[in-house]
């Protein structure tokens, strides 16, 4: 700009006209920069407001006191203040309590605040943007406006010592819901909003619905949480009673099956020996189960005691061997598939045999009559995988994982008051002890396969 006059001088003298002309055009340019200046330094600050105001209401995700920062939240402009209406879960309309910068307003707000509760047909607030969800503003006849929003003589009276010139009403929506709305206050003193003190209106409403939104949905997520600790607490008291209350009667059914198996009581058949020795099997793994299920109760993981080399199909043998008799109550066709007969795993003999069977039992709970039940030992350079695979109901994609954890029963595929759903997370845990693992390959109405995963021993390391 500033070469353009030179430029004229060496062409020809300036006329006065011509002089005019150049300097108001110079003015001219001078403003509209101080005018550039100006807006950038108003973003600057609004942007630097925005973050500080951001950073307050968002600092915390518990509800009140996001609320409270939430209420302190207005424009900076020199006495504006806001008034703050929430919508509640049930769709009344809630005010925060009103904060006003300087403090004989602040008293005026406060004695306001004992009585005026936000009503259906108020002017401003959540009533004026309910519909639209736009900004709404009023600027001319105020007092009319108050006289509608007071609501009684004591409050009109309060609200016309507080001096309001203008309530610029902008809706706090989160993900589509109006989560309420805030109504910047400003003093009679203050010009008409601008565009720009529209806009950091509008922002510092979102930031505000961000934070409310955040810490409602920590709110509900901390609930739900207290809510399922409550559950498994109330399960493992209930577990822990059932499983003291089990262990007197199996102490008493061992007892009397010595007693006829010493023939105390009249001679014994070999038949019935042999079924004594199912009885007394059948008792040890169910004794074994209730003393797990303490040990899970108080502690939370189960031990793993003696760390052996163990045969693979043997471990399936010994399991089938204690669940034989209710896959044929209930017709299920069971095979096991022979592979290398010499695989040797790394486990707790007792542990492996209690992981199967947990497998082999629930095969037989999910599988329907004359279904199939397979198990196989297969091995890569380091694992051995035992598998136990069913015909039966299967399980949902989105359910393999959750039925690992403690007490989760999948909706509709148990049989009332069958387990309590801790078999599979003990077992897990167990395979995990024996640095092994339990996974599971099912799809609903397809079967399922799960796999006992254990540490390998090779034959080389055995020898
Ligand atoms: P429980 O059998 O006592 O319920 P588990 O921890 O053994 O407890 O099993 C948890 C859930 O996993 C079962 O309730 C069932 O929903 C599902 N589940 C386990 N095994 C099978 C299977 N073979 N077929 C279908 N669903 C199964």
């Amino acid at each position: 700009m500033s070469s353009e006059p030179s430029r004229d001088r060496r062409k020809a003298p300036a006329t006065p006209s011509l002089q005019r002309e150049i300097t108001e055009r110079l003015l001219l340019s001078a403003l509209d920069e101080a005018d550039a200046v100006e807006r950038a330094e108003t973003s600057l600050a609004h942007s630097e407001f925005l973050a500080r105001a951001a950073g307050l209401v968002g600092m915390s995700l518990n509800s009140s006191v996001t609320r409270d920062a939430v209420a302190a939240v207005s424009l900076p402009i020199l006495g504006t203040w806001s008034i703050v209406d929430l919508v509640e879960a049930d769709g009344s309309i809630s005010r925060l309590p009103m904060i006003h910068p300087e403090p004989l307003k602040q008293a005026l707000l406060r004695e306001l605040g004992q009585n005026w509760t936000p009503q259906d047909d108020d002017p401003f607030g959540v009533p004026a943007i309910r519909q639209e969800l736009t900004p709404h503003l009023i600027a001319d006849d105020v007092d009319v406006v108050l006289e509608r929003a007071a609501h009684s003589p004591l409050n009109l009276e309060l609200l016309r010592g507080l001096g309001i010139g203008s309530l610029l009403t902008i809706p706090m929506v989160s993900s589509g819901r109006l989560l309420g709305a805030v109504t910047f206050v400003s003093d009679k003193s203050h010009q008409p909003y601008s565009p720009d003190e529209v806009r950091l209106a509008q922002d510092l409403a979102n930031r505000n619905a961000e934070a409310l939104e955040h810490a409602r949905l920590y709110t509900e997520a901390m609930l739900l949480r207290e809510q399922a600790e409550l559950a498994t607490l109330n399960k493992l008291r209930f577990l822990a009673n059932i499983s003291h209350d089990l262990r007197t009667p199996l102490n008493s059914i061992i007892g009397y099956v010595e007693l006829i198996g010493e023939e105390i009581h009249g001679p014994v058949t070999p038949a019935q020996q042999d079924d004594l020795a199912r009885i007394r099997l059948n008792q040890a793994h169910l004794m074994e189960l209730v003393n797990d299920l303490l040990a899970f109760v108080q502690a939370g993981t189960p031990r793993v005691n003696q760390i052996v080399p163990l045969n693979g199909h043997e471990a399936i043998a010994r399991a089938v061997a204690l669940i034989d008799n209710s896959m044929s109550r209930k017709s299920l066709h069971y095979v096991h598939e022979a592979t290398d007969p010499d695989i040797v795993a790394l486990g707790d003999q007792e542990r492996v045999s209690q992981i199967l069977v947990n497998l082999l039992a629930n095969a037989v709970k999910f599988t329907a009559r004359g279904g199939e039940i397979t198990t196989t030992c297969v091995v890569d350079a380091d694992h051995v995988f035992m598998h136990v695979r069913d015909t039966g109901i299967g399980i949902d994609a989105d359910k393999l994982e959750e039925i690992f954890e403690p007490f989760v029963q999948v909706d509709g595929a148990h049989p009332v008051g069958d387990g309590v759903g801790l078999g599979l997370a003990i077992s897990r845990d167990l395979a995990r002890s024996m640095h092994g693992d339990l996974t599971v390959e099912s799809a609903r109405g397809r079967g399922s396969c799960f796999t006992l995963v254990l540490p390998r021993v090779k034959a080389s390391s055995q020898a």
